[in-house]
């Protein structure tokens, strides 16, 4: 069997690809290798968003050179956000490579190994450029992807992404995503209900939905506009799916209707990442983000009016393009008051082809960006802290993924081990189980925490009396054996 060896960096919309290609290179006879060298054909799932992670990928490109050289058969490909974006640069610094597959081509893939295997060429696969034709055909040079699902490439077998939407049409000046995903493109939602039908089938509990702005969604069918709380409510139906996220949103698209879809369907979880990036009104026009602070702050308090215990997470740039200690103030201010679940913070990293590449310098100095990240990491960190505290004592239903980071570094092999579940909410909860309850849900409850963990014990269920009364006077028994 040919083996293939992938590696996958970003966002979950690439480990969705990632899981996509495996599914349809499985079609193929190959079968997963664990590590580089004993694969015939090796792929890496890139991402664009930040430097460091192209870094990653042409570093490790680098290390294929010899491999490549020793084993000319073998097959490399780069796919996926920085293929579209670096293209025949890839071929230029890495000319070993065989193939260069954009996100928008990645049906193509099963094909082009099997071209590049046989023909021993070079093959570029990518998708129209924003400006490269009409929306039209740039719509269609971005196909999606989504025909196999492959069980074994998902974080658990209870757990799915389901893609709702491709591209994105915001243009945030930092981010590259719009050019490398295209135009914002809705699914049908007859496929994506269909998909969701074949992962219940498939005993997946609890689906994700994804979109780079997923609440942005609406598909116009007829006479009826679908939108993100009509899919949801359909959804709901599927018998089997337990439970329904969707990730990421854009802050202005959190309609009133998506809100009473989150609060009113049980299986809906109480959780929303809606990303601010900043708490200054002038640097979020900078980022061309298209609200205020004003207007996030009133759709965080619509929010947490209407969802009791909903937990909102938000991801923060720190070091954006002429960044003032003022500004970075206004962002402590809205962290401080905003009690989020969770923030995911970064310094802003400079990405060529976007707008804040051409309009505004990289002026904030490295070692100010550092600082700033940490002392939004550490007010986040006690927020989380005392939000946590809050949970002391109380049940939670935790869907078990399966065993603790803990677990697996010390490679626990026995029934009895650490596990790790979700709540309702999103919180990581980590406990004593038994593997058989990995894909369960059961209820827990807290007696410890830190910022980013609850500790639990499992409650089990009460054994009473009525046990003990089975037991007969011992005349009555001695009276049985006979
Ligand atoms: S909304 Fe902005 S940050 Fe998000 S994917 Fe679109 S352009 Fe990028």
């Amino acid at each position: 069997m040919p083996k293939l060896y992938i590696e996958t960096v970003g966002c979950q919309m690439n480990m969705l690809d990632s899981e996509l290609v495996v599914a349809s290179l499985r079609k193929d006879g190959y079968e997963l290798a664990a590590n580089a060298a004993d694969a015939d054909t090796i792929l890496f799932n890139t991402c664009s968003v930040r430097q460091h992670a192209e870094d990653k990928i042409y570093s490790a490109l680098g290390r294929l050179k010899n491999a490549k050289r020793e084993h000319p058969d073998k097959v490399i490909g780069v796919l996926g956000c920085m293929a579209q974006k670096d293209q025949d640069l890839i071929f230029r610094r890495a000319p070993y490579v065989d193939l260069v597959v954009g996100p928008g081509q990645l049906h193509q893939v099963p094909a082009l190994v099997r071209e590049a295997r046989t023909e021993r060429r070079q093959w570029m696969e990518v998708s129209l450029g924003r400006t490269d034709g009409s929306r039209d055909e740039i719509e269609r040079s971005h196909e999606s992807f989504d025909p196999l699902r492959d069980p074994a490439m998902r974080p658990t077998p209870y757990q799915a992404f389901v893609r709702i939407m491709i591209g994105c049409d915001k243009f945030c000046t930092y981010c590259i995503v719009p050019s490398v995903r295209g135009p914002e493109q809705s699914r049908p939602p007859a496929a994506i209900l269909a998909e969701a039908r074949q992962l219940a089938d498939e005993d997946c509990l609890e689906i994700t939905l994804l979109g780079q702005t997923v609440n942005s969604y609406r598909y116009r069918e007829g006479e009826r506009t679908w939108r993100l709380s009509d899919l949801i409510a359909a959804l709901h139906e599927i018998e089997g799916i337990a439970r329904i996220k969707f990730v990421t949103n854009y802050p202005k698209d959190m309609t009133d209707d998506l809100l009473a879809a989150v609060r009113d369907l049980p299986k809906c979880s109480k959780y929303l990442h809606v990303p601010v990036q900043s708490g200054s009104n002038a640097v979020l026009k900078r980022m061309k983000r298209g609200y205020t602070v004003e207007e996030y702050r009133e759709m965080l308090a619509r929010a947490y009016d209407s969802i009791p215990g909903v937990a909102v997470t938000s991801d923060f740039i720190v070091g954006f393009c002429g960044e003032t200690d003022e500004e970075f103030g206004e962002t402590i201010d809205l962290v401080r008051d905003s009690r989020l679940k969770n923030s995911f913070i970064f310094k802003y990293s400079e990405r060529p082809g976007t707008k804040g590449a051409e309009l505004y310098a990289d002026d904030v100095p490295e070692d100010v960006k550092r600082h700033r990240n940490n002392s939004l990491l550490s007010l986040q960190n006690k927020i989380c802290e005392e939000d946590n505290e809050a949970f002391f004592g109380r049940e939670v239903t935790v869907l078990v993924e399966g065993p603790s980071k803990t677990a697996e570094k010390h490679g626990d092999v026995g029934d009895r081990l650490q596990l790790t579940g979700r709540t309702n909410c999103d919180r990581i909860v980590v406990f004593e189980g038994s593997r058989r309850q990995i894909g369960r849900f059961l209820p827990v409850v807290v007696y410890d925490a830190n910022a980013h963990t609850l500790f639990g014990e499992v409650v089990t269920e009460h054994v009473g009396p009525e046990v003990f009364s089975l037991a007969l006077p011992l005349a009555a028994a001695e009276s049985q054996k006979e």
